[in-house]
């Protein structure tokens, strides 16, 4: 079922293979009609993240890159919609001569070639993935997950044996006394041999461990071995997962069914996610939503720059219509997301006064830059009615981009994935990219006004990274730390490779609650 952690149980997985010197890349199905995740609300989904090449896709997609350190494209998101649409396609063109167009075999057919192409596609990580993970999405038993599971099942009987191997990962829930029920197992085991199904692995999840005697018991049930049966309880660190499964004995099951050998024993994830705090930081994200999976790869990209400096990155959510003052003076730094609309904006401007007078640490991100010029405008250069245009009426300090004029639909059309940005000498962004160019992922429909830009450096903010005459990052010398990009660092930030912004974020928070 959807929560249950198969998107980290998967990349932890990925990360075993990889430390023994196989190249991996992943797919997550999605089995929603949606083409893709650009359109829902993040609120009930989720983030919505961005490859490099402008998809907007699953936040699974973000655990991949973060656990396997490689790249993917939107080809290795594939929903209902994507599948159906292309089918759709084909048959206008015509080019299933004149056949009924049905589930099986053209859906599934697609699917199956859209998966092979994932796994061949050179473009993620390094070259061809010796494996390829293919996270399926929702629930067995589902009618949407259906022909995905029907795909899987024939292409298990189309590739060579052993080639392919079906991990299945089900929920432990605790009865009153806490004891672990294995029942649901029971029943989603039966439902995936209605299927054509076997597993060779069953993942456990729980929040306690499974004890060996009920993994007996699954083996019994399920026909697999007892060494099969993976206890994935719940731990306080998602990177602590591939260590933990390790304990469990997965590498050896996986070793032995795939017939491969492990080629080295790279222990560098282990020591990197594992690095002691010495200190202790406590930031702020001022957002109008409660919920943390919104800012998943926010909320990620801190803890890779907190282990870095083996600092500790403490969040609290801050609801931007209700948070009171007195709850901006106990934190070490402030940090602006991105957004949508104008709910909550008042509060957010509102904090960004509170970090720029008070020099606290800022970090803005995406609707977090375009505020902090709003802020800036109002408060600096007294221009009151400063806003930006997707607020509404006032004087628009923020536009559309000239390109997003007139477009009518929502989905995939902003300026999305990578683009390059130049760095001013002698400025913070300079200082923590330490390079002139650096290359981030976009995702939005507006930018700083042309017009107020003059105005703007006359009052004091430096505009530090720029492409062309897009302005991409600003800042506010004198300050301790007051950095706002027009890009999204937080996708391109790993645990071994953590974002510049996000370090010299931290950094100058634990600098801050030292003088305190
Ligand atoms: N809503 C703003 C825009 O479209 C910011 C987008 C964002 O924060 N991702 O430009």
């Amino acid at each position: 079922m959807s929560g249950l952690g198969k998107g980290i149980t998967a990349a932890s997985i990925g990360r075993i293979l990889k430390n023994r010197g196989y190249s991996v890349t992943a797919v997550k199905i999605d089995p929603y009609l949606n083409i893709d995740a650009g359109t829902m609300n993040p609120g009930q989904h989720g983030e919505v993240f961005i490859l490099s090449d402008g998809g907007e896709v699953d936040l699974d997609l973000g655990n991949y890159e973060r656990f396997l350190d490689i790249d993917l494209t939107s080809d290795h998101n594939i929903t209902t919609g994507k599948i159906y649409r292309s089918v759709i396609e084909k048959e206008r063109r015509g080019e299933f001569l004149g056949e009924t167009v049905q589930i099986i075999p053209h859906i599934t057919e697609e699917i199956k070639s859209r998966i092979r192409a994932a796994a061949h596609d050179a473009t993620a990580g390094n070259g061809q993935a010796d494996i390829c993970l293919v996270e399926v999405g929702g629930t067995v038993g589902d009618i949407e997950s259906m022909p995905f599971l029907e795909a899987v099942r024939q292409m298990r009987g189309e590739l060579p044996d052993k080639d392919t191997l079906l991990i299945h990962v089900t929920l432990f829930p605790e009865d009153s006394m806490g004891d672990l029920k294995t029942k649901p197992t029971q029943h989603s085991v039966k439902a995936l041999r209605e299927l054509g199904l076997h597993a060779e692995i069953i993942v456990g999840r729980g929040e306690r461990p499974i004890a060996s005697q009920i993994k007996r018991k699954i083996s019994a049930f399920c026909d697999l071995a007892q060494q099969a049966v993976i206890s994935a309880a719940t731990v306080p660190d998602i990177y602590q997962v591939p260590m933990e499964m390790e304990k469990e004995g997965i590498a050896e099951v996986l070793f032995q069914y795939l017939r491969l050998d492990p080629k080295s024993a790279d222990a560098s994830w282990y020591s990197i996610v594992s690095r002691e705090y010495t200190s202790r930081v406590h930031v702020g994200i001022v957002s109008k939503y409660g919920v943390e999976d919104v800012y998943m790869s926010i909320k990620e990209a801190l803890k890779h720059a907190g282990r870095a400096l083996s600092t500790e990155v403490t969040i609290t959510w801050l609801d931007a219509e209700r948070y009171e003052e007195s709850q901006l003076a106990e934190l070490d730094g402030i940090l602006i997301p991105g957004g949508f609309g104008p709910r909550g904006l008042d509060g957010k401007i509102g904090a960004l006064r509170y970090a720029r007078s008070r020099r606290i640490p800022l970090l803005g991100l995406c609707l977090g830059f375009q505020l902090a010029v709003v802020e800036f405008s109002r408060n600096v250069l007294g221009w009151e009615d400063a806003t930006s245009a997707e607020m509404g009426q006032g004087r628009h300090v923020i536009t559309l981009l000239p390109d997003q004029e007139g477009i009518p639909d929502l989905g995939g059309t902003m300026r999305l994935g990578n683009y390059p940005v130049n760095l001013k000498k002698d400025t913070l962004a300079m200082q923590i990219y330490g390079q002139k160019e650096i290359v981030e992922r976009h995702r939005h429909r507006y930018e700083v006004n042309p017009a107020c830009i003059p105005d703007l450096e006359k009052g004091g903010l430096v505009f530090s990274g720029v492409w062309k005459d897009r302005m991409e990052i600003c800042e506010i010398p004198g300050h301790p730390f007051f950095l706002a990009t027009q890009f999204h660092p937080e996708f391109r930030s790993r645990p071994t490779k953590p974002s510049p912004p996000f370090v010299g974020f931290v950094e100058a928070c634990r600098a801050r609650r030292s003088r305190r």
